[in-house]
């Protein structure tokens, strides 16, 4: 498993820990995205403090850094709310203009936006900006949304975000940030998912309650707070002195959300539809093995993606669910390596087999997904190597036939193992004894009736252009860029770095 995935965003309001919360926050949702980071804060008025750079939530923010975002800011006024955003690209460099949150001024109004998602008509959108004058500097289509809303009709932020969304096509879970509030939408399908909530909280400025939205519910967790709800697809919020207000941005809603978060990117203890990540994982597994049973000793998953959906194999197997991989925590990324040798190399890097597990049983091996076939054709060659009588792979999800065009990192359709052997060959690419995957109608089942499946189905529940998409960059070549987004914003004089002494 690797968690390189889609972004992760989070806003807090009313807090005087808002920079503190938002680190938690994107520190949760670190495994949708760990390209680049970043935190834009406010207190009201046009001022405001953005900080962010390539890397880990960690790395981004320092001690320091937080003191320097919360204190040395605007006098004595502490910061009570902002945004933040942990970044995965699906379209645009890896580059440090291209680490969000993005802030614009317009006309002494200073708006900041945190995208999860792709838009599916983002080009068109942009080359009609640019003729009516728009400049910009960023290649991420999430600055299209910026510029339309900047430039739609002032005054009401909940207008504004309204009008500046009109025509804007695809996948987006956003936050705002006026400087009268917070405001959050997600795409007519909710293709990508976002959650309001909120804590009792003696820190505020006004009304004793914080309000937190996070792209997954685990992030609410580690501040305490509880889910009001989920942002529902075509909905938002804006919260402000006024408190939490509700709006649409479309009557023509589905429940679309990506089938891919509950099967691998959300995290296991984030809850969805009622239940937790956990336990639909481990409904898929049972309905694998309904579908594909065998004569075998044990059950076992790749760590940590398919920890849960091997529990449910185990279970509805009456087998023992032993552990035999061990998964190294500090190799990096191998999803998006550029070479297949660099891929490789990774993976053996990243799983160590625990010695004396799998000589002479007959062993079911569990994974979430195939993509290329490079973490279980490595995988089975160790368990052959050392002795294992039967390997029977078992996949939690159906074969990935289909590009993603709604904010899903999935490599070309010819990369696709399945697009390059056929079903029958599988078992000896693998050097496998059977493959099986779980079938579309159990996902069907168990996430839901109206959720995108089309990366297994080809079925696009939104029309794409594929011409309309911006380009994506192998990410060798844009971790060279040197880091240049932190600043001051207006109304700001130069504000000192403070001194270790200070901290
Ligand atoms: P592969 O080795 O190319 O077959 O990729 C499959 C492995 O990568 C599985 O262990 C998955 O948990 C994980 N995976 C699946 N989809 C993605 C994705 N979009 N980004 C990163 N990792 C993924």
């Amino acid at each position: 498993m690797d968690a390189n995935d889609k972004c992760g965003i989070f806003a807090a309001y009313d807090s005087k820990t808002a920079a503190r919360d938002i680190y938690l926050g994107l520190h949760a949702l670190q495994h949708r995205g760990q390209e680049g980071a970043g935190i834009v804060l406010s207190q009201g008025g046009n001022d405001y403090r953005v900080h962010k750079d390539l890397g880990l939530v960690t790395n981004v923010f320092s001690e320091k850094d937080l003191r320097h975002l919360e204190k040395d800011y605007c006098g004595d006024e502490t910061p009570t709310f902002g945004l933040g955003h942990d970044r995965y690209s699906t379209s645009g460099e890896v580059t440090a203009a291209n680490t969000q949150p993005f802030v614009a001024t317009h006309q002494d109004r200073v708006i900041s936006i945190a995208h999860n998602g792709d838009l599916t008509n983002a080009g068109q959108l942009k080359e009609s900006l640019e003729e009516d004058g728009s400049v910009f500097s960023k290649s991420s289509d999430s600055e299209v949304i910026l510029h339309k809303v900047i430039r739609a009709d002032g005054g009401d932020p909940i207008k504004q975000i309204k009008q500046g969304l009109e025509g804007v096509k695809g996948a987006f879970s956003l936050l705002f940030m006026f400087s009268e509030g917070i405001g959050a939408v997600r795409d007519p399908n909710g293709f990508r998912p976002l959650f309001v909530g909120k804590r009792e909280n003696p820190e505020t400025s006004v009304g004793g309650t914080s309000y937190y939205f996070a792209s997954e519910t685990c992030a609410f967790d580690i501040l305490g707070a509880e889910m009001i709800e989920e942002v529902p697809p075509g909905g938002g919020y804006f919260v402000s002195e006024d408190g939490l207000e509700t709006f649409d941005i479309s009557s023509d809603t589905s429940q679309g959300l990506c089938s891919f978060e509950p099967i691998y990117f959300s995290r296991p203890d984030s809850f969805y539809n009622g239940k937790s990540i956990h336990k639909t994982r481990v409904e898929m597994g049972k309905a694998l093995w309904e579908e594909h049973p065998v004569e075998a000793d044990l059950v076992t998953g790749v760590p940590d993606s398919a920890n849960s959906a091997t529990k449910g194999v185990a279970e509805a197997a009456g087998l023992p669910n032993e552990i035999t991989l061990i998964r190294s925590h500090y190799t990096g990324r191998t999803f998006i390596s550029p070479y297949q040798s660099m891929r490789d190399l990774k993976v053996k890097k990243k799983f160590n087999l625990v010695p004396d597990t799998v000589e002479g049983q007959r062993v079911v091996l569990v994974d979430d997904s195939i993509v290329r076939g490079t973490t279980m054709k490595n995988i089975t060659q160790m368990f052959r190597e050392c002795g294992a009588a039967e390997i029977h792979i078992r996949i939690a999800s159906p074969p990935l036939t289909n590009p993603c065009y709604y904010g899903i990192d999935i490599p070309d359709p010819e990369e696709l193992l399945v697009n390059r052997v056929d079903k029958e060959d599988l078992p000896e690419f693998f050097g496998a004894d059977s493959v099986e995957y779980l079938s579309v109608e159990s996902v069907r089942e168990t996430v839901g009736e109206e959720n995108c499946r089309a990366c297994f189905t080809g079925n696009y529940p939104v029309e794409v252009d594929e011409s309309e998409r911006f380009t994506k960059d192998s990410e060798d070549t844009a971790w060279d860029e040197a880091p240049q987004a932190n600043g001051v914003g207006p109304g700001l004089t130069h504000i000192e770095e403070p001194s270790d002494a200070d901290l």
